[in-house]
């Protein structure tokens, strides 16, 4: 008989009972070191004090009132945003594939105002990853999400990631807009060069195209910047927001120039949750812990330690890791074709450590963004065991002892 709870994931046969910082505890007393943070989210950890009271306060004082009515903790996060981004204005809603929704119809509306409704194509990355929700399955272009689901929408056209001459060659007179993840996650912890950042814009430039950043895994940290763009020194022209944003309580933004925002009139989108008082009330209190000085600096510090403990391992077990590759403390352990990623998770698991698989066998690693060193030292040694667990002859080796 189907279970109550729709079996729409894998889910592993673990449920934790509480967490602190980067570890979590199950009910039976199990300790973990969280390597994932709930897929690149949960960035300030478990139980971070600040977040817990921000939370808990708002909920003590009105949870939701719907954007009927103006909304001072919304205002008081977009405000914030705007002081520290590309943008002019901010639109709340609830997810990632909301937000990127969002996004879309913000191109297209820039477009149909400039009397050009003809320009509605955005052209997308193979190994992207844009959401679940119907549009978004096409702006991901995997053949496996979208099959079942009917016509594709359409719109979305893919060319291969880092590949600029098939980026010029496919922009025509119906091109809205170019869209990309700095830091392909989902298809493989893939960053996108920061050349090819930097020539997409002048390219966006030179056709009259908006540059669209999915910056919902990448963003609010994780890369070592506030925004994972910022290491190319471009600005977008719009960019959405999720993940991390919230620390783990739902909440997506848009974040977008003027001369796109200002066609998102009353009418023209929303959302009911959206930018609610406790959704931004979380938001601040993630901007009050990622804004303190030095923190950022701290992120970096500690992603740059962790990645060298990474090629160190790559080295000590070739059999098992090809490379390792990313931004910031979103890290991929690219793996040789004999083990695969879900085998490594599995032996990280094993020995205590959380990760996230990726795609085109990657083992991804997206801690929270307070991990100290320490942890990081913890990580690599649990993974070096883990290593050894999956090593091509090691069942064979383990059984001759
Ligand atoms: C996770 C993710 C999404 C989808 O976010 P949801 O909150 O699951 O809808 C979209 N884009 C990127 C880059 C993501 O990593």
């Amino acid at each position: 008989m189907i279970p109550a709870l729709m079996p729409t994931y894998n889910r592993a046969d673990l449920a934790f009972e509480r967490g602190e910082g980067a570890r979590l505890w199950t009910a039976d007393g199990r300790r973990f070191l969280d390597f994932g943070a709930g897929i690149a989210t949960s960035s300030l950890g478990h139980a971070h004090p600040h977040l817990v009271r921000a939370i808990a306060e708002q909920a003590a004082r009105v949870i939701h009132v719907s954007n009927l009515y103006r909304i001072p903790e919304a205002e008081r996060l977009a405000q914030r945003l705007v002081e520290t981004s590309f943008a002019d204005s901010v639109f709340f809603c609830n997810s990632g594939a909301e937000a990127n929704e969002g996004m879309i119809k913000a191109v297209r509306k820039y477009h149909a105002e400039q009397g050009h409704p003809e320009r509605f194509v955005t052209l997308c990355f193979e190994g992207a990853f844009h959401g679940r929700t119907l549009a978004m399955l096409s702006a991901t272009g995997n053949e496996k999400y979208l099959a079942g689901f009917g016509p594709p929408v359409q719109g979305f056209r893919h060319v291969p990631f880092g590949n600029m001459n098939a980026v010029r060659d496919a922009i025509d007179e119906t091109t809205a807009a170019i869209l990309i993840e700095p830091v392909q996650g989902e298809g493989g912890v893939r960053p996108a060069s920061l050349d090819f950042l930097r020539a997409l814009r002048a390219t966006c430039d030179e056709f009259g195209l908006l540059l669209a950043l999915d910056e919902v895994q990448t963003g609010m940290g994780r890369s070592g910047r506030l925004w994972a763009h910022q290491w190319a020194g471009i600005e977008p022209d719009v960019m959405s927001a999720a993940k991390g944003i919230g620390g783990g309580f739902p909440l997506g933004a848009i974040l977008a120039k003027e001369k796109v925002a200002q066609y998102l009139k009353p009418g023209t989108h929303g959302s009911t949750f959206g930018g609610n008082p406790l959704a931004c009330a979380a938001g601040n209190a993630v901007l009050d812990v990622i804004l303190a000085p030095g923190f950022l600096e701290r992120v970096d510090r500690v992603a740059r330690h962790l990645w060298r403990g990474l090629e160190d391992l790559a080295r000590r077990h070739p059999a098992v890791i090809e490379g390792v590759q990313g931004a910031g403390l979103l890290l991929g352990l690219r793996l040789r074709p004999e083990v695969t990623n879900t085998a490594l998770q599995d032996a990280a698991l094993a020995e205590g450590l959380l990760t996230v698989a990726a795609g085109m066998n990657v083992l991804r690693l997206a801690p929270p963004l307070v991990i100290a060193e320490a942890e990081a030292d913890e990580a690599l040694a649990l993974l070096d065991r883990a290593c050894l667990r999956v090593a091509p002859g090691a069942a064979q080796a383990a059984a001759a002892q």
